[in-house]
């Protein structure tokens, strides 16, 4: 009996392409789906936006948002409902991404300054292995295109990381922030009031740069890279600076959707999806690479209309509430991918540790890796391995998943004036039956309680101190 459901397993694993043949045996030589017999390691893209919330694409349920080709991605490849950030603002989120690890694991989050800023001293420990390095030594060509925000000081840099080269904004599009009145800068939004660099590898190339054009631009940087790059393996990490506040677009689609400005930005985004997926697809690449959108963090709820939406989601970017860490994520690999709705649980730690296995990379083994392998999931062949989920805002454990159950200990808005409050026992919600977390159901279920508890006794005591990256800031000049 085992033995024939190996052999079923085996055909099934043949059928659905070379990584679903190579996940049971690294040595053999990679199959295509058109039998063709190749030794090549599959090309990863990560288009990763900024701010961008649950509820913001057509696929995820947008009414006025239009998302052709992402609807087609998902449509053509996995879309997943509850795949999670490490943490709720840009850089303990990127950081998360990067490094397969929990940001309070490299000191890449903070009590004291949430984000890094351009007067910050630090950035991403040396000490830690990004995604691309740890693709190097298997022969990767690397290119990290937009935001980069974990250190912009010339260590900290890209180039510096893992990546051959870097074109981008190196922090955030709202930050140099030099003309405007108050709030309202960001609602008649300006070029010339954010004086932000735009970067080619270690150098400014733009101050400031031009906003207007920038996704436009990261989008053709992207197919440049991948028709340049077509020879030999690579891993492209496309990080859009929109749609986080202030809104930018080029004029092709000003005025263009009925959702506004920030639907403009969106499809705009949506449109370069599309051309990165139709270069891939004209440099017959596309069945050789696994391609994933996603986003670093929920709405940036503060700034109304300019803000994006997380659906049915509560809350938003800076929270710990579902709004905040739970993302739109759409996986795509024509021929491998099994085209489906996920509704396991997912982070994007886990694209780590997956990228590198199917690499035939080395995951770290002197260090904790928070991320888990989805390539049962990504191959149809089974459950993904992560039923549990940390909630860090800071380095402060607010809330923990485990299964359908959601446990606050400590709650708070993202961005209000309101100070934290303290739940014990603690507020306990059913993703399930109560995506929104409007109905504590604690009392009902203090058995449930003491089984997430243990879960956190277990995750505190595989946490060692790490020094904040964050809190510091260069002497005044
Ligand atoms: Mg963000």
């Amino acid at each position: 009996m085992q033995d024939a459901m190996t052999r079923r397993e085996l055909l099934r694993c043949a059928s659905i392409g070379a990584a679903g043949a190579a996940l049971w045996n690294w040595s053999r030589p990679l199959t295509t789906l058109a039998g063709e017999r190749t030794e090549r390691k599959p090309n990863f893209v990560i288009v990763f936006c900024d701010d961008l919330g649950y509820g913001d694409l057509s696929c995820y349920g947008h009414p006025t948002i239009r998302t052709p080709n992402l609807n087609r991605m998902a449509a053509e490849g996995q879309r997943w409902t509850d795949f999670y950030v490490g943490a709720s603002v840009c850089t303990p989120s990127r950081a998360a991404l990067l490094t397969g690890r929990l940001p309070i694991r490299s000191g890449m989050c903070s009590d004291r300054r949430r984000v890094l800023f351009p007067d910050s001293a630090k950035g991403l420990p040396e000490t830690e292995i990004t995604l691309a390095e740890a693709l190097k030594p298997q022969g990767y060509t690397t290119a990290a295109i937009g935001k980069w925000h974990l250190g912009h000081l010339p260590q900290y840099l890209p180039t510096n990381n893992g990546f051959d080269s870097y074109f981008g904004i190196p922090y955030s599009n709202d930050m140099d922030r030099v003309g405007g009145e108050g709030r309202q800068a960001f609602f008649d939004p300006k070029v010339e009031y954010w004086n932000v660099p735009l970067m080619r590898d270690d150098k400014i190339v733009e101050r400031p740069a031009n906003q207007n054009t920038i996704t436009k631009r990261y989008t053709e940087e992207a197919v440049r890279f991948i028709q340049k790059s077509k020879n030999k393996p690579f891993f492209l990490y496309l990080a859009h600076n929109l749609p986080h506040v202030p809104l930018f677009t080029s004029d092709e689609f000003r005025n263009t959707s009925p959702r506004g400005l920030y639907g403009d930005v969106v499809e705009e985004i949506d449109a370069g999806v599309g051309r990165i997926l139709a270069t891939l697809k004209a440099e017959g690449l596309a069945e050789n690479t696994y391609v994933v959108f996603t986003s670093d963090n929920g709405p940036w709820l503060s700034y109304d209309q300019h803000g994006g939406s997380a659906g049915l989601l509560r809350e938003g970017k800076g929270s710990t509430y579902e709004g905040g860490m739970r993302e739109p994520c759409i996986m795509w690999w024509p021929g491998t991918i099994k085209p489906a709705v996920i509704q396991d649980i997912g982070a994007t730690m886990d694209l780590y540790t997956t990228m590198l296995k199917l690499a035939g990379a080395e995951v770290p083994t002197d260090r904790v890796v928070d991320g888990l392998d989805l390539r049962p999931v990504l191959f149809g062949k089974g459950a993904s391995p992560r039923d549990t989920m940390f909630y860090y805002r800071g380095t402060r454990l607010y809330a923990v998943r485990k299964g359908s159950y959601k446990a606050h200990f400590t709650t708070r808005t993202g961005y209000g004036p309101d100070r934290p409050v303290k739940h014990d026992p603690p507020q306990l919600y059913h993703l399930g039956h109560d995506p929104s977390e409007k109905y504590d159901i604690a009392k009902d279920h203090p058995d449930i309680i003491a089984a997430m508890m243990k879960e956190v006794e277990r995750h505190r005591r595989t946490l060692k101190p790490a020094p904040d990256q964050l809190a510091e800031r260069l002497p005044a000049s």
